[in-house]
């Protein structure tokens, strides 16, 4: 019998997708008008329990925009992860500022140490700004990636971004469904803590519109104007008058929706993601040299990605796992390389990197779709208990 090839993370589309991509077929209303846009934009703002949503075509169009509606410039530097998709860093470089990468911690999310360190040490704050010393630049942002659908610790990152009057953008596009279960946030959403959040609907995302994004905050203005700015920054409907630079941004009624009857199965997902989550964790535990990454237990995470952590006890390093695994038909995939090591950023300035390096050698995602079958789990499992060389 031939088995079937199991997928790192792909869509599940058994809910009402074919019934509204019917209705919006139906009914011509394919492009940017249309009902299901605001719509969805309602259901996001509702679930996530902040003040509104602005939809966008993709998570990195997200981010361009919430850098935009923060006022980050190209005289700014932007503090960003080195360890994630480099879709959260290249937007500092579409509004021409620069970025200054920090490390990660155990969790993958910013080492928040690190980051406290380097603006007490490395930075003066003169006149309510924070001043790289080594560039005399004014950092004015800095960007968190709740890496993995982890939660990075916004206590902290709120306190010391108070502190330095730094904007906050969360890129909250692994994370759609994480919220805190305890402390000072408690009940919010990752995305929803900062000035303006960011969540994808890529495909390979915990729920997708084939392409898409969306920009959360609680700050009214900050939405108007991200609003504006994804509509071509009209001034008004009717003549064609645009009072600054806007760009053609907005998610179609097409992918709309395909999200609304995502939204409706997120909380589905996000059980099956859990149960198999424990899965592999119980049973992956149990052999020597690897272990599954835990996710913080203050948040009810989302479950979205996992992380296999390879150890020197195991017969197998990262590599040898990803081909292994590729010859049982399973598709495995090592962390992103350091965007801070990657060409365009070769000069970029970077604050004591070393964990990330670390957790870039051992980490290894396996198969985490949220319709992968129980069976699928227990075969990857089976095939990790019995390591060959390839
Ligand atoms: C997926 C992703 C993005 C970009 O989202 P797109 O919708 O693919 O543009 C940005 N940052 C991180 C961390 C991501 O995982």
């Amino acid at each position: 019998m031939s088995r079937k090839f199991i997928p790192l993370s792909v869509p599940n589309l058994k809910g009402k997708e074919l019934e509204y991509i019917t209705h919006a077929v139906e009914t011509e209303w394919v492009s940017t008008g249309g009902p299901y846009v605001n719509d969805f934009e309602l259901k996001v703002a509702e679930y996530t329990k902040c003040k509104g949503a602005v939809s966008c075509q993709n998570g990195t169009s997200g981010l361009h925009i919430a850098l935009e509606v923060c006022g980050v410039t190209k005289e700014d530097e932007v503090i960003v992860p080195t360890l994630t998709f480099i879709a959260a860093v290249n937007p500092v470089k579409y509004v021409g500022a620069e970025p200054v990468f920090m490390d990660c911690d155990d969790s993958l999310t910013m080492d928040v140490d690190k980051l406290k360190y380097f603006c007490e040490t490395e930075c003066s704050f003169t006149n309510g700004k924070l001043i790289n010393n080594v560039t005399e630049k004014h950092i004015k942002a800095m960007i968190v990636v709740h890496v993995f659908g982890n939660m990075a610790d916004m206590e902290r990152i709120i306190e010391i971004a108070n502190k330095y009057n730094l904007k906050v953008i969360e890129d909250a596009t692994e994370a759609m469904g994480t919220y805190y279960i305890e402390g000072k946030y408690k009940g919010k959403h990752a995305g929803t803590i900062g000035d303006m959040g960011v969540y994808s609907f890529n495909g390979n995302k915990i729920m997708t519109t084939g392409g898409g994004g969306m920009i959360v905050s609680d700050n009214e203005e900050l939405l108007g104007r991200a609003k504006h700015l994804t509509t071509q920054a009209k001034s008004d409907e009717l003549y064609y008058t645009h009072d600054e630079i806007g760009y053609n941004y907005r998610m179609t009624n097409l992918q709309a929706a395909l999200g609304l009857a995502q939204l409706e199965k997120l909380e589905d997902f996000i059980k099956v993601k859990k149960d198999n989550y424990d899965f592999y964790k119980d049973e992956i535990q149990k052999i020597s040299g690897l272990e599954i990454l835990a996710f913080k237990d203050t948040i009810r995470p989302n479950y979205w990605f996992y992380a296999l952590y390879v150890e020197q006890g195991y017969a197998l390093n990262r590599d040898q796992i990803i081909k292994y695994l590729a010859s049982k038909k399973i598709q495995a995939r090592p962390i992103w390389g350091l965007i801070s090591d990657q060409k365009p950023y070769e000069g970029s300035q970077t604050h004591k990197i070393d964990k990330a390096g670390q957790y870039l050698e051992k980490v290894v995602n396996i198969p985490c779709s949220s319709n992968l079958s129980r069976e699928d789990v227990a075969y990857v499992i089976e095939c990790l208990k019995q390591p060959e060389v390839i």
